[in-house]
């Protein structure tokens, strides 16, 4: 009755992983919470290279893509988009309330330096999202590059969104400089959705006193008062939280090094399988994501007939996202999925291809 997901979000998810949130609950105010708590924070914060705090919210990630706006704005945003995840980060600021601008590449492109540094140098901003990582069209931004060019704004606060690219490739948060770097567990940590983690710099800490109307939920002053004891401000999904302990255990012992080229190894082979079937490739030379592949459609395949198929066989497959549903494709490969993952869906698609192509 359940299919294995070949879809980029939610993932699959590990058998171990559930038995880990089968554990007996424990109050959020007990001290075996804070041990939790402290113990997660702590492996994220190793993670992501910083010794600034880093919070656990739960919500899936747009809450804290909305709250990250919601204390950071003053004055006004430029919102960077390529895709419909950045896309619609730009209508979650207008509908805070906030001033903001959007500055879009085409679908397929990646946001580059040279966009940002153009935009902030206006001066007209206090604040950037970008998002590293685009799910819908598999694009992945050269984050190293814009980060070099944010050094030239400090005051500028920087946002991003690494949703599906965190802890799938290297994310060095004291390097990059960011003010905010998030993400959802559902996509490349494996687990699945209700958590969102982020990394927030001292400076946006101080910056997000000042600024009003922040709410309750997502007020970044909260998140730091209630992690000094190790804990959140509400109650938190417990049972995803033991969960995130242990995949952080899993990649410790997997090793951060030998975890980033698996992925690049799957990346690389499923890139060559997509031309390898006749089909080109959505996101551009050279900004091509390092957790999924995003396959342009080619004028003989059915997708939807592909989807129905794989369904029958057990297994759910994507077939394109937002505007570019059915004209493109997207393969996962990311958070516990092995080479023998991706070899199995390319024997099946292999074998369900003739029948949906006329
Ligand atoms: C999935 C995704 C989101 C949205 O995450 P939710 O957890 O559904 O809020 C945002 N940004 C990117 C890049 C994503 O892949």
């Amino acid at each position: 009755m359940y299919k294995k997901l070949y879809i980029p979000g939610p993932v699959e998810v590990s058998r171990d992983v559930l038995e880990a949130m089968a554990a007996p609950m424990i109050g959020h105010r007990m001290k075996e919470y804070a041990d939790i708590h402290r113990r997660v924070t702590t492996g994220l914060k190793k993670l992501l290279n910083t010794t600034e705090p880093v919070f656990l919210s739960t919500s899936s990630a747009f809450g804290v893509m909305e709250g990250a706006v919601r204390n950071l704005v003053q004055k006004r945003c430029a919102n960077f988009g390529n895709g419909a995840f950045s896309g619609k980060w730009h209508d979650v600021t207008r509908r805070c309330g906030l001033e903001a601008d959007s500055f879009s590449a085409e679908w397929g492109q990646p946001i580059t330096a040279e966009m940002v540094d153009k935009v902030l140098a206006t001066g007209k901003y206090d604040a950037l999202t970008v998002v590293h990582n685009e799910t819908s069209t598999g694009v992945m931004s050269p984050l190293e590059e814009i980060a070099e060019v944010m050094k030239k704004y400090p005051d500028v606060s920087f946002i991003v969104d690494t949703v599906s690219s965190m802890s799938a490739v290297p994310l060095d948060v004291t390097a990059l400089g960011t003010d905010v770097c998030l993400a959802g567990v559902q996509k490349a940590f494996g687990l699945p959705p209700g958590l969102a983690v982020f990394a927030v710099s001292r400076r946006a800490l101080e910056k997000a006193r000042s600024t009003p109307n922040r709410g309750y939920y997502f007020d970044f002053e909260e998140f730091e008062a209630n992690d000094l004891k190790d804990n959140t401000p509400s109650t938190p999904c417990i049972s995803l939280i033991y969960a995130l302990d242990h995949q952080l255990a899993k990649m410790f012992a997997e090793g951060l090094e030998n975890r980033y080229a698996r992925h690049r190894q799957m990346a690389e082979a499923t890139r060559a399988w997509v031309l390898a079937q006749g089909f080109t490739h959505f996101a551009a030379e050279g900004a091509r994501s390092q957790t999924l592949t995003c396959g342009r459609n080619d004028d003989r395949t059915d997708l939807e007939q592909l989807k129905k198929l794989a369904g029958a066989r057990g297994y759910a497959i994507d077939n394109g996202y937002g505007k570019i549903k059915n004209t493109t494709f997207r393969i996962p490969h990311m958070a516990d999925m092995s080479m023998a993952d991706l070899e199995e869906l390319f024997n099946l698609l292999e074998e369900l291809l003739p029948k949906a192509r006329g």
